[in-house]
């Protein structure tokens, strides 16, 4: 592992035990103790010690920060369902929208078309949700939960019903259902199937029928796009000239996939094979194209593309298609993990039958008889059929113009405070919101889990709960069934890290790890008080194992550190620990000795 490690002019030293490096500053603790650990520190810090803020300033987007989460169990367990399923009706419609619109179809006749809007819009609601995703679902089911009767309308311009989005980079690619990409359901790690919407059809009340339906309920309008907001009359216009008043609004827009400036100058030759991957029609198209072409080339190595490349590298295998990834950082997720762990992550990537190209940054692309041309700075060529950009995401904000809200300049996003408000009753929630953390400052976060908590928030406080941000969001990434990472914090390659390591065994792996939580989706259950209760307590565990030189990263704790506190904390292969996580890094004490910080999580003991 030595050679993997960047010798620091003048504050670390290196000690190879058994073959091992176990590498720290020297005016830092040393481990002569029990535990392996790892120190990475980014070479810019090995001159001049400066360690990183909140986040990273001016790169929008790009924070490969944080996280945390929150308290439902799983989105899609609901507790407050008002209506029944009749009986004998096929419980889950797939065709999700569709469903509900031959629903609403069928009950139009019932509902008078207010004036001077669509037919079956009520021309006001009490609550109104704008986006229809992880964020916006979540609010309705916490605003639902604090009022029972409460009236929710969910307007998206996506034309499917509110569902999570990390399935269709992972699960649903492992798929043996030749009919995945209609069903949309897929097989959890664990084994138990289930869909990607949160919701049937039967759960959400038709449209026209919000403003009388007895006890409220949630109902969602599809494919139709918020593109006014009038914030002093309350009203939203639609992009069919539609108008709704509200009393409270939630802004849940999300992001939409950056392009790479080297594409958009391509012509439209190039943007045709081009796949920005978020949303369903995107699985369904790349699945499609993945059993048309010879090559696909993925443009970035965060964990979208690191996701994908895995999905589609294991297709390599028995297909025949060459799957190539590229990026411009030393290794797979290398703005998130310490160089040497970013590394075997490319090695492991690349076991899955992905050709990795780590330093490769793009200059052109053309077309050049039937293949597309990828030219490298550095002069390199890549041939390839389909590109798949994951390079990054930009917050949907174009309803700051006319409702007269503040972008934050540095990280993008609608600038709410720590009660995810942006105006008297405007709430702002999910990957389009640069919130104040009471704790970690100023953020934006793009992850599930962040999406339900915050979510989770914003239909609290637009029932007066005035709550802060309290609870920090996890996020996770699963390079297949066996490789996975749970973080949490600010997670920024670029702070010194310690990683603390020990031998995984068979039950340490994501699929594991489902089946022992039972949900499937890794968010955390978590209340308030449950999480003042976790109580830290070592272990007693025997002396750990010291790794030998060449063996996997098995699972481990790695620290990232500022000053002497930890800021962030992944757990690679290591699961169901984040409430340890979460209070280590609440109670943002300086610690002098980690290995007795790592025995917290009890990692040898199973
Ligand atoms: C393929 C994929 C895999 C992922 N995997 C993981 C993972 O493993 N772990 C993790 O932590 N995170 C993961 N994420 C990130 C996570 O899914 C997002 O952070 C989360 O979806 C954000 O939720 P949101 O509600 O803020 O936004 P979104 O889910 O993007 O929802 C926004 C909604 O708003 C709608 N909308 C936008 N503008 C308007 C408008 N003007 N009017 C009406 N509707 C509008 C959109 O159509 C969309 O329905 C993944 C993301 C993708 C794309």
């Amino acid at each position: 592992f030595g050679s993997e490690l960047t010798v620091s002019k003048t504050s670390r030293f290196n000690l190879c035990i058994d073959g091992v490096f176990l590498c720290c500053f020297s005016n830092e603790l040393c481990s002569s103790g029990t535990l392996l650990q790892r120190w990475n520190v980014p070479p810019d810090l090995q001159l001049s010690r400066q360690v990183a803020g909140t986040g990273v300033p001016g790169k929008k987007g790009t924070n490969s920060v944080l996280v945390l989460i929150v308290g439902l169990s799983s989105l899609g367990a609901g507790a407050y369902v008002s209506r029944k399923v009749v009986p004998g009706k096929k419980l889950h419609d797939d065709s999700s929208a569709s469903g509900l619109q031959n629903k609403q179809n069928r009950l139009s006749h019932l509902s008078p078309a207010a004036p001077g809007t669509h037919p079956k819009v009520p021309s006001h609601v009490p609550f109104l949700l704008i986006g229809g995703g992880t964020a916006a679902f979540a609010a309705a089911r916490s605003i639902r939960a604090r009022d029972p009767g409460a009236r929710v309308l969910i307007v998206s311009e996506d034309p499917a019903l509110p569902y999570m989005r990390p399935p269709l980079s992972k699960e649903l690619w492992f798929s043996d259902d030749p009919n995945v990409t209609e069903t949309l359901r897929f097989k959890q790690w664990n084994g138990k199937e289930r869909s990607i919407y949160f919701q049937p059809p039967s759960f959400y009340v038709p449209v026209e029928d919000l403003s009388s339906v007895e006890n409220g309920g949630v109902a969602v309008l599809p494919g139709k796009k918020v593109v006014h907001m009038d914030v002093r009359g309350n009203t939203v216009k639609l992009s069919d000239g539609t108008q709704i008043s509200y009393d409270k609004c939630l802004i849940a827009t999300g992001g939409s996939p950056r392009n790479l400036p080297a594409i958009e100058r391509a012509g439209k030759d190039v943007q045709k094979r081009l796949t920005l991957f978020r949303k369903i029609e995107d699985f369904r198209r790349l699945e499609k194209i993945s059993r048309e072409v010879k090559s696909i080339t993925i443009i970035g190595g965060g964990f979208l593309g690191s996701e994908l490349a895995c999905a589609l590298g294991r297709r390599a295998r028995t297909r025949g298609l060459e799957v190539i990834q590229l990026f411009p950082e030393n290794g797979n997720m290398g703005k998130v993990l310490p160089e040497y762990l970013s590394n075997w992550t490319t090695e492991k990537v690349r076991r899955e039958g992905v050709n990795v190209l780590p330093n490769a940054v793009v200059k052109s692309v053309s077309v050049s008889g039937n293949r597309l041309v990828i030219k490298l700075k550095d002069g390199r060529k890549v041939e390839t059929d389909h590109i798949v950009a994951a390079v990054g995401l930009e917050p949907n904000v174009e309803l700051a113009k006319s409702a007269g809200l503040e972008v934050d300049s540095d990280f993008g996003g609608f600038r709410v405070n720590a009660e995810l408000q942006a105006r008297s009753n405007i709430w702002v929630a999910g990957d389009a919101a640069c919130f104040y953390d009471i704790k970690l400052g100023r953020r934006r976060v793009e992850h599930h889990d962040h999406a339900v908590v915050s979510g989770r928030l914003a239909g609290e406080n637009m029932t007066g709960a005035a709550k802060p941000y309290w609870h920090q969001s996890m996020f996770w990434s699963d390079l297949g069934p066996n490789v996975g990472y749970e973080a949490i914090g600010l997670v920024d390659s670029s702070l010194p890290t310690v990683g603390v390591f020990a031998k995984a065994t068979a039950k340490d792996t994501p699929k594991s790890a489902t089946e022992q939580s039972g949900t499937g989706i890794r968010s955390e259950s978590e209340t308030e008080a449950e999480a003042s209760e976790v109580q830290l307590s070592e272990s007693s565990s025997p002396t750990p194992h010291v790794p030998t030189q060449g063996e996997d990263y098995g699972k481990g704790v790695i620290f990232y550190l500022r000053d002497k506190v930890v800021v962030g904390i992944v757990l690679w292969n290591i699961f169901n620990r984040m409430p340890i996580a979460r209070k280590i890094i609440k109670d943002g004490e300086e610690h002098e000795d980690l290995n007795e910080v790592a025995k917290l999580f009890n990692i040898h003991e199973d």
